[in-house]
């Protein structure tokens, strides 16, 4: 009897957890891995006596599944995702429904809602964070692609998300990628928000040096304020870890950071769309920087590095380190909606900016109270054109600017990189000038390539070229 909501295949990590969640909640999930000894093992040890039933082909799945069907995909990005979606489609009725749940690139989900609504099958394409544990207890869901797939998905959808305030952190996106593209730019703010993390750790370490239990107590305490969030409790977790010897673990680990390439994806939409995502694309050049790992130790003996610490007030020192993470942050996310309303404008998506700082309320990776704020600000005036020019982040950024700098230069003067701490103080000098250098730019371009260039004193749109060598 066909009975099952809904069907997942990719029974690795996150299929299985969130397999165990729908459980609980009172869907009947059918299953089905490549591998079948996968199956095997996720039904004898984790299953118990909840409904989820094991198949070992995916006819056998859909045939398991009431109408309209539901089959939702957990496998590796890329590929692999449409090479299942072509063995779905000869098994699937019209007005079925196939759901992406892996960290797709936003534009085959639009490829894919596309050629997949030719054939008569609804496709959602989400994005699903929160990791392993988000994914058994709660986590953040960003659906988007088929908006006629919505109202089948949401129950399901809605139910095993993480709750923030009594709302769940799902809600539909938008067309095609958008669900896509806003996980892509909630990765992205994460690498963002981890290297912040890093460098105000490695000023505290090595400018003020400070041990691993020390720095400890200080993300500890920060937690709980303006900067209370999940990756700041965790770093204060991690600094607290001991190795068998009783030494901090984290300074065992080698410092080489991989990446799997959504950082990189909001990095090259940025580019792509034209909108200055400082903060993000420098953050995951720190990461390809870490990865020359023997090219940096052959450069640290060839340019050594003083090891005197600066005689500097410490207290005062963290409490600047606190406020250039803060400010930082809020740049970080304002480059991050900025990006968004671009792509929303170029893709024609309305995205409810809101909304998706409800999402990222809870259940995700960079879940924080701050998004809270975002929230606010945009109920509050659902238009805003710049987070920074929100009530609330104005006075933050005002308050932390001073001291934000001096962390900055005290970074410089430590020979201590902070490529994000200080990329996204540039940014922010830059964003509030009146003035910038592009003057000076536009008479180059003009001088070598006669590109042109507007005057102050001529409307816009009117364009001046200039004989640099002969005239003048
Ligand atoms: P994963 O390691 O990305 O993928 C493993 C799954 O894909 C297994 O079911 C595997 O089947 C299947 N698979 C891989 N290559 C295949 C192929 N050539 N043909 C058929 N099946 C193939 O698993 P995951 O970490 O659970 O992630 C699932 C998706 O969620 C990914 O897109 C990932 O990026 C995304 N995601 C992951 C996390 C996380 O924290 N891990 C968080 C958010 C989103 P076999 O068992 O047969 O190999």
């Amino acid at each position: 009897m066909s009975q099952a909501d809904i069907g997942l295949v990719g029974l690795a990590v996150m299929g299985q957890n969130l397999v165990l969640n729908m459980a609980d909640h009172g869907f009947h999930v059918s299953v089905y891995n490549r591998s079948k000894q996968k199956t095997d093992d996720f039904i004898q040890n984790r299953v118990e006596d909840k409904p989820i039933t094991g198949y070992d082909s995916l006819e056998g799945l859909v045939n398991s599944l009431k109408a309209p069907r539901k089959v939702m995909l957990m496998v590796k990005a890329g590929e692999v995702v449409d090479h299942f979606i072509d063995q779905l489609l000869p098994l699937l009725d019209k007005g079925d429904m196939i759901i992406d749940g892996g960290n797709s690139l936003y534009t085959d989900s639009t490829r894919r809602t596309q050629s997949l609504k030719e054939k008569g099958i609804l496709f959602v394409g989400t994005g699903v964070s929160g990791g392993e544990e988000g994914a058994r207890h709660g986590p953040s869901i960003m659906p988007g692609g088929d908006p006629a797939a919505w109202p089948s998905v949401k129950p399901i959808f809605q139910a095993i998300a993480a709750q923030s305030d009594g709302e769940p952190c799902c809600d539909w996106v938008g067309p095609e990628g958008a669900g896509h593209y806003v996980k892509m730019v909630h990765n992205g703010i994460e690498y963002g928000d981890m290297q912040l993390i890093t460098e105000a750790y490695q000023l505290m370490r090595e400018g003020l040096g400070m041990s691993a239990d020390e720095c400890q107590a200080v993300f500890a305490e920060w937690n709980k304020g303006v900067l209370d969030s999940y990756l700041i409790e965790i770093t204060a977790d991690i600094l607290s870890f001991k190795d068998k010897d009783g030494e901090p673990l984290v300074d065992k680990i080698l410092d080489a950071a991989g990446q799997k390439g959504t950082g990189k994806w909001t990095g090259i939409s940025s580019l792509e769309l034209g909108m200055p995502l400082t903060l993000i694309t420098e953050s995951v050049y720190a990461r390809c920087l870490s990865a020359l790992k023997s090219e940096r130790v052959e450069a640290a003996k060839l340019y050594p590095r003083s090891d005197k610490t600066l005689d500097v007030d410490k207290d005062a020192m963290l409490t600047a380190i606190h406020d250039a993470l803060y400010a930082s942050k809020i740049i970080s996310y304002a480059q991050g909606y900025m990006l968004m309303s671009e792509a929303a404008k170029e893709f024609d998506w309305d995205l409810n900016y809101g909304g998706i700082a409800l999402m990222w309320r809870g259940g995700c990776i960079i879940r924080s109270t701050f998004l809270g704020e975002i929230k606010k600000a945009y109920d509050a005036s659902p238009n805003l054109s710049n987070l920074l020019k929100a009530p609330f982040f104005e006075d933050a950024i005002k308050s932390a600017e001073a001291n934000w700098r001096q962390a900055v230069i005290f970074g410089i003067q430590s020979q201590i990189p902070t490529p994000a701490l200080s990329s996204a103080l540039a940014f922010f000098d830059g964003y509030r000038s009146e003035r910038v250098p592009a003057n000076l730019l536009q008479a180059q371009r003009d001088y070598f390539g006669a590109h042109t260039y507007e005057r102050v004193d001529a409307p816009r749109g009117e364009y001046f070229h200039t004989d640099w060598i002969h005239s003048g």
